[in-house]
């Protein structure tokens, strides 16, 4: 497919616009190489111009002639995500927008930001008022408020407030629609969840409010256990501890945190599998005791180091969520992962199935989390690449034991997810983005209806043809 970028270009002037090759390409791509099904496919992928707004004006005029000329449309925040989700698989127009990075207002319990703002940026902005975001992902420093919205699901934040999904950890947001005169529209409560995790293919979202929680100087640290099964009922535990207040429990199988972690090496003696806690510092003298009594042993404590030691080291959450993967992989390249959900109430018995039966080839890395109220678990496993074959023969061993996989070596939001449609997802694009130009590729239920899941066969987006 060819666009009149030409008449584009004319129709966008005074707007940034981009056509260098090399910038285009860096800028058509993500993190979704962690993926070695995902690198073969989508290593081709580049957009035909990226523009870089500024203002809400400048992106309604954009959507505007990208409509008028049918141009697909796909919104980027700052590139982080992982499955390809910002990648123009047809082409067309790249929409960056981190140059809408405004804090708008901030409150008790609640910031209103542009969907361009950096969560790290926005936390320093509430940091004046004693609160912070409640959930971010690892990517914290680098990450997007509107790429978290549109992509994410949880993180750090999650064992104590739950994920993106949870009623009221999202409050509001307003977006724009993909018609010839694009609307501004304002979702709130559950309506939110029309656009969430939508992977922007239906609304370009413009600002965001979201709840605050009180800002603490967390305290952390790194507790050793020589039985892996141990150190998972430990963290549980942990977790059901409802007034010690946490940010971050997770759990990695040795060796990858030694081989792995290379700035806390000195803190992590072999053998041992390891809990990665953060935790606000009121709470410290319970939690030492409590740790004792489960026989943990407490490797490092951020309390206890002097400043000049601190230095240098990464904030122990860039140990965890998908950093864990980050840091395994720049270790040995041949690594992948997979995303798994150990269901309340069997997690831990399940945990330690896997646990046994592929240890060593999927070495395993639990994120608790409080869902729906219940303390459980995400798997974030690490795979020691053989071939797709192998991977998807992981995959559905996970499934046979009643493990969902949210696969990410799919780029589509179904096979990425529970894979089936979202109705209400569906039906918002429908009227949102008549013509399919948002990100067109990632929501299979808009592009083939009748695609039937249950056969098991990769969907592949028809439009990649001739550009991978
Ligand atoms: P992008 O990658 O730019 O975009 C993500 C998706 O959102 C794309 O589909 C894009 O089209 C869409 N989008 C972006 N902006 C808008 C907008 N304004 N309107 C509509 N759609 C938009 N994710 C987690 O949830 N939790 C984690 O802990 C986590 N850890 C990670 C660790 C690493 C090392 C890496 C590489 C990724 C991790 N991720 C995690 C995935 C990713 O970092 C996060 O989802 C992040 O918030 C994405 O933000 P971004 O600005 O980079 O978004």
């Amino acid at each position: 497919m060819t666009y009149d970028i030409a008449a584009l270009k004319a129709r966008l002037a005074g707007i940034r616009l981009e056509d260098n090759p090399a910038v285009l390409r860096q800028k058509s791509r993500d993190f979704y190489w962690y993926s070695p099904t995902l690198k073969r496919q989508l290593d081709g992928v580049v957009g035909d111009i990226l523009a870089a707004p500024t203002s809400e004006e400048e992106v309604l005029r954009i959507l505007a002639a990208c409509f008028e000329l049918g141009i697909p449309v796909t919104p980027r925040g700052t590139g982080t995500g992982n499955y390809g989700q910002a990648m123009p698989l047809a082409g067309g127009l790249v929409l960056d927008l981190s140059g809408l990075d405004k804090v708008l207002d901030i409150a008790p319990g609640r910031v209103r930001a542009q969907a361009g703002a950096l969560l790290a940026d926005i936390d320093a902005a509430c940091a004046m008022s004693g609160q912070e975001l409640r959930l971010h992902p690892s990517t914290y420093r680098t990450a997007s408020l509107g790429g978290f919205i549109a992509g994410g699901s949880g993180g750090v934040g999650s064992i104590s407030w739950g994920g993106l999904r949870d009623l009221g950890n999202i409050l509001s947001l307003r977006l724009a629609t993909m018609e010839a005169k694009p609307r501004l529209l304002t979702l709130t409560g559950e309506e939110v969840q029309k656009v969430a995790h939508a992977y922007g293919t239906n609304g370009i979202i413009l600002d965001i409010e979201m709840p605050l929680a009180p800002a603490y100087d967390w305290t952390e640290a790194i507790i050793g256990f020589s039985d892996f099964n141990e150190a998972a009922a430990y963290a549980n535990a942990l977790g059901e501890q409802d007034a010690l207040l946490k940010k971050l429990v997770s759990v990695i199988a040795a060796p990858i945190p030694q081989l792995s972690f290379l700035r806390h090496r000195p803190f992590l003696p072999e053998g041992r599998h390891i809990v990665l806690v953060m935790l606000a510092p009121m709470g410290r003298a319970a939690f030492e005791g409590f740790t004792a009594r489960w026989g943990g042993e407490m490797l490092f404590r951020s309390d206890r180091l002097p400043p000049e030691e601190r230095k240098g080291l990464p904030p122990l959450y860039e140990l965890a969520w998908n950093h864990t993967t980050l840091r395994a992989l720049r270790v040995d390249p041949a690594i992948t992962y997979l995303q798994t959900l150990y269901p309340f109430p069997h997690q831990l018995g399940l945990v330690a199935k896997v646990h046994a039966l592929l240890g060593e080839e999927v070495p395993a890395h639990l994120e608790f989390v409080r869902f729906d109220g219940k303390v459980t678990c995400f798997g974030l496993p690490l795979v020691r690449f053989s071939s797709e074959e192998r991977l998807e023969e992981i995959v559905a061993l996970h499934e046979e034991l009643g493990i969902p996989v949210f696969n990410p070596h799919r780029y589509t939001l179904e096979e990425g997810g529970m894979k089936q449609t979202d109705p209400a997802q569906l039906a918002f694009k429908r009227q949102a983005d008549p013509r399919g130009l948002l990100n067109p590729g990632k929501m299979i239920a808009w592009e083939n209806p009748d695609f039937d899941f249950a056969t098991g066969r990769t969907y592949l987006f028809p439009g990649l043809e001739g550009r991978s």
